[in-house]
């Protein structure tokens, strides 16, 4: 293979040289004439590409990972997991690569990853390829999140790669290039810990410190600190999942970041009607990530990396899995915080509103919500205008309306502020029958309906004319809803 000549961003290699025992250098399967179907290009901005060079055959090829600029050293990440509670010692990047860090316009230090590129030393029977569909979907979920202000790794660009991927049917294949604070998974500390090599597991350690949480290097306890920071991000990152009804999908100890931010999203959906036992994952069949249990798988899986981490926090087990236990124990709280204080403020409830009055209130209106059947998004938003004296576009979407009256007195009684609840209930959401749309549409050829969708979800909270379609809840003839594994 030729190697490229410098493209106009350096990429660092400080995964792969710190941590050489999890990073198998590697180069993406070569892709003849890789096309653009959606590029980012104000994340292209802000990482400092110039997005017309990444339109050019030069930025294509290595969008593709098939241009590596000098120095750079592209790496399939080793890590393991429990998949559906099952523990699988070895797994890492089947059909992904990590072509390097590099620095965004403010300073902050991203990793520049693959997926669909090629297949690996960690491929087992998979091909290493990815289908369009499942890449867009993670460009237009992975960006709906961003607008939200929820963290989550990003999109930068998805290729199509000209290249059949075989699945039920044949599929088209495509490559996703993606944007993350760093791909560090609870899985990688399980495959570290795994090698027996506890000095591996402190590097490791220390790696995601420096990247993530600098302030525990100066804790009492360092490792003990990356852990409690790592159970605080991930229970405010579940909470605002909840909070707008972002069901994840595959929770599995791979799929969750060290970093707090939300990855891997294979068959995730959001909620239309409100239903706690909402699921869309095809294979999820016993509803494991089911939308209620969420918060309690996240702390599941931390328990896993507590496991992992455990020769870090003292030398006798016993007083390892004692101040282990407690820190986790700290999810619960850190989770209730956060979901109360984003429904009171998807409530509009003035701070002045005592939180256990709060509590009753939103546990009567998700009770309610469930029994009409309420769509999620479309109700929270309505209901600001019933903050402004106009409850009805809230009142209409319930059956049992007394119900939902009595609850408004006592709701309206404290004096809800609508324009807290307009900044913080989204009008546009990545609503399942639009998805769906989008990526059919885009399958055969007409990118339009990509292009609509993603300009609604990407300002999210703002009226946009014209775009009322995208506010609306799936045709009565839709569902029930199911997606598949990006596999
Ligand atoms: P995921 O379900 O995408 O989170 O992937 C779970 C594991 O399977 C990871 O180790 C992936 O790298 C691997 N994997 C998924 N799809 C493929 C594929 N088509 N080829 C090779 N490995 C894959
Ligand atoms: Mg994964």
């Amino acid at each position: 293979m030729t190697l490229a000549p410098a493209s106009p961003v350096a990429l660092g290699a400080r995964f792969a040289s710190e941590l050489p025992e999890l990073a198998a250098p590697w180069r993406a399967a070569s892709v003849a004439d890789p096309q653009l179907l959606a590029l980012n290009e104000p994340l292209a901005g802000r990482l400092g590409f110039d997005p017309e060079w990444l339109r050019s055959v030069d930025g294509r090829r290595f969008l593709a990972g098939n241009l590596v600029p000098t120095g750079a050293t592209p790496v399939a990440q080793a890590y393991a997991g429990h998949q559906f509670g099952g523990f699988s010692p070895r797994l890492g990047d089947g059909r992904a690569l990590l072509l390097g860090e590099l620095v965004d316009v403010d300073g902050r230090l991203h990793d520049l990853h693959l997926k669909g590129s090629g297949r690996t030393p960690f491929a087992r029977g998979g091909d290493g390829l990815a289908a369009v569909g499942p890449m867009l979907r993670e460009y237009v979920i992975s960006e709906s999140l961003f607008a939200l202000g929820i963290p989550t790794t990003r999109s930068l660009a998805v290729l199509a790669t000209q290249t059949p991927v075989y699945r039920e049917t044949t599929l088209p294949g495509a490559v996703l290039a993606r944007v993350a604070r760093s791909h560090l998974r609870v899985g990688t500390f399980q495959f570290a810990r795994g090698t027996g090599d506890l000095e591996l597991l402190r590097r490791l350690a220390d790696h995601a410190i420096a990247r993530h949480y600098a302030d525990s290097a100066t804790a009492a306890q360092p490792y003990l600190a990356l852990f409690d920071a790592v159970v605080t991000a991930q229970a405010t990152l579940v909470a605002r999942w909840m909070l707008v009804g972002f069901v994840h999908g595959v929770m599995n100890t791979d799929n969750m970041t060290i970093s707090g931010e939300s990855i891997d999203f294979g068959p995730c959906a959001f909620l239309d009607a409100f239903d706690p036992v909402a699921v869309f994952s095809s294979i999820d069949t016993g509803g494991r990530y089911a939308y209620r249990n969420q918060p309690v798988v996240a702390q599941w899986n931390l328990a896993r990396l507590a496991e992992a981490l455990l020769p870090l926090f003292a030398d006798d087990q016993e007083d390892a899995v004692a101040v282990a236990t407690e820190a986790l124990g700290r999810f619960g709280a850190h989770y209730q915080a956060a979901w109360t204080q984003g429904m009171r403020d998807k409530l509009g409830l003035p701070s002045d509103v005592d939180d256990a009055v709060a509590v009753a209130l939103i546990d009567e209106l998700l009770d309610h919500m469930q029994q009409s059947g309420v769509d999620h998004t479309g109700f929270f938003r309505a209901l600001g205008a019933g903050a402004r004296g106009d409850t009805e576009p809230a009142r209409g979407l319930f059956l049992d309306i007394a119900a939902f009256d009595a609850w408004a007195d006592r709701w309206l009684a404290l004096q809800p502020d609508g324009d807290l609840m307009d900044r913080t209930n989204p009008i546009y959401i990545p609503r399942n029958h639009l998805v769906e749309e989008a990526l059919a549409a885009a399958g055969d050829g007409d990118l339009h309906p990509l292009d609509g969708l993603l300009r609604a979800v990407t300002s999210p909270y703002r009226p946009q004319p014209g775009m009322e379609r995208y506010a609306e809840p799936a045709p009565g003839d839709f569902g029930p809803y199911r997606t598949f594994c990006g596999t």
